[in-house]
């Protein structure tokens, strides 16, 4: 039984899907103007997890995404520079060709950490006709209202605007207030925009499509209601994304999906914890960022910061440092060593004993399918990972079976382990290794270069450890 913490709720909810076996999932996409951070990453391989869950859990998912690669404004009060354009002007190039580029190297990216890729990849761009139609029937339903400068949602008409975040909605006026209103038509602080024209400083915004209120381009929060109605209908099964979303944009999300067709959004709204950075979030703006290119560029394979995040419980902050990322290092070479030796599959144990490890087998698959089943418990299912390794009353073949089933929900990459080479030394080889570490202990440099040179050309590496020399088959 999967169990879900349901922000809408606040609590922890049994989770069942609105078409018997059938799950909708809609993840918010990034925002393509810049390279993503390992915060945004930790949040794509969350969600991942859920996917796995639900699929491990017999569930056919249909997951969604946009990619928002028009119109995000740097301020969430629908003011600031457009970031694509931003962009564009800093890297010389188009905002096509931005947007292009930084959507292609997020979806390798997301390659290289295991995240599967959503079924449907949708653009902001490819679909604006649906963010047309959906300000439409806002209008017609009375959430709408135009000026000179946009098109905008008017909060006050829509009935429990806050229920997502729980906030007052005093309290968001007041925090509203706080930033300068640019357009003096605007009813309420808190109204928030659906299309902007092409007036005062959008005048040459490079983006623009024709519209029914004249050219312009739409808001940041439209392109998520129309991109989901359209491919997962109304309401779908689950939404997810970062907490800082909570407040602003699925609340916005909520009102428009809501607003235009009477009927919820989503049935689960489900929402990860950032990844700090000297405890602060990490973010762009700060400055105070890491790409996965970082970290690569550092030596570690991306997907140990896989691994570090599935230790921290997605609804945990979990604080970045490079010694995490060490140990996460350490953890999972043991594990994929661990992995090559079952592979290898050298250990002979009893068919007998094999008999009786199937009880403790079932068990353990148990005990982790509980794990990731409550609230998506990975710290927890980690360990039991690690019970299945540390047990040697278990055949290797078995280990291996149920490793590769775990990793269906971990997606650690276990499949792609292969099993080290047969590292049989021949006798004449070791031979030489004996010769040469005779001449390097009496500090006969030039004969111990000498055979270590022949050793090499026969194929073999030597690897001088404090346990003695090290050889094994290139
Ligand atoms: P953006 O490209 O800014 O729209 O962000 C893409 C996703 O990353 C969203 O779901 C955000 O909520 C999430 N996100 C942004 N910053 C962080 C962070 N420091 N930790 C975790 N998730 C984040
Ligand atoms: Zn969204």
């Amino acid at each position: 039984m999967l169990k879900l913490y349901n922000t809408l709720t606040r609590k922890k909810e049994i989770f069942r899907p609105t078409k018997d076996k059938k799950v909708g999932l809609y993840t918010c996409g990034p925002t393509v103007y810049n390279f993503q951070h390992i915060g945004n990453y930790r949040t794509y391989i969350f969600e991942d997890v859920l996917r796995r869950t639900l699929e491990e859990n017999g569930y056919k998912v249909k997951h969604a995404m946009n990619v928002t690669d028009v119109g995000h404004l740097v301020s969430d009060a629908d003011e600031g520079e457009d970031k694509i354009e931003k962009g564009a002007k800093r890297e010389g190039k188009s905002v096509w060709e931005i947007a292009k580029f930084y959507t292609d190297d997020f979806l390798a990216n997301l390659k290289k950490i295991n995240v599967k890729k959503a079924d449907v990849v949708a653009p902001a761009t490819k679909n604006i006709k649906e963010q047309i139609i959906l300000i439409q029937q806002l209008f017609k339903r009375g959430l709408a209202y135009e000026t000179d400068k946009a098109i905008y949602f008017d909060v006050s008409k829509f009935k429990n605007y806050t229920k997502l975040s729980g906030q007052k909605l005093k309290e968001k006026i007041i925090g509203a207030r706080d930033e300068v209103v640019v357009d003096p038509e605007k009813r309420n602080p808190q109204d928030f925009a659906l299309w902007f024209k092409l007036v005062g400083r959008f005048k040459n915004h490079a983006m623009r499509w024709k519209s029914p209120w004249g050219a312009g381009f739409p808001g940041w929060h439209i392109e998520c209601s129309a991109i989901s109605a359209k491919y997962l209908g109304q309401p779908f099964d689950i939404h997810a994304g970062g907490i800082d979303h909570v407040n602003v944009h699925h609340t916005n999300e909520i009102a428009q999906s809501e607003g235009a067709f009477g009927k919820p959004l989503a049935k689960f709204w489900i929402h990860g914890e950032h990844l700090l950075v000297d405890n602060q979030k990490m973010a762009k703006s700060a400055g105070t960022f890491y790409t996965l290119a970082d970290l690569e560029k550092k030596g570690f394979n991306p997907l140990v910061f896989r691994y570090l995040v599935l230790g921290t419980h997605y609804r945990s902050k979990l604080n970045f440092t490079w010694k995490s990322l060490e140990a996460a290092q350490n953890a999972l070479n043991a594990l994929t060593n661990n992995l090559q030796l079952t592979t290898n599959d050298k250990i002979k144990t009893q068919s007998a004993n094999r008999n009786l490890t199937r009880l403790s087998l079932v068990k353990l698959e148990k005990k982790f399918l509980n794990a990731v089943n409550d609230d998506l418990n990975t710290p927890k299912a980690l360990a039991m990972i690690w019970q299945l390794i540390k047990d040697n009353q278990i055949h290797p073949k078995d280990k291996k079976a149920l490793l590769l089933k775990f990793d269906q929900v971990l997606g650690l990459g276990f499949d792609q382990i292969k099993p080290k080479k047969n590292q049989k030394i021949p006798p004449k080889i070791e031979k030489l290794v004996a010769e040469r570490e005779k001449y390097r202990t009496n500090k006969q440099f030039i004969q111990s270069d000498r055979l270590r040179k022949q050793i090499e050309r026969l194929g073999y590496t030597l690897e001088d450890t404090a346990a003695g020399p090290k050889v094994l088959r290139k």
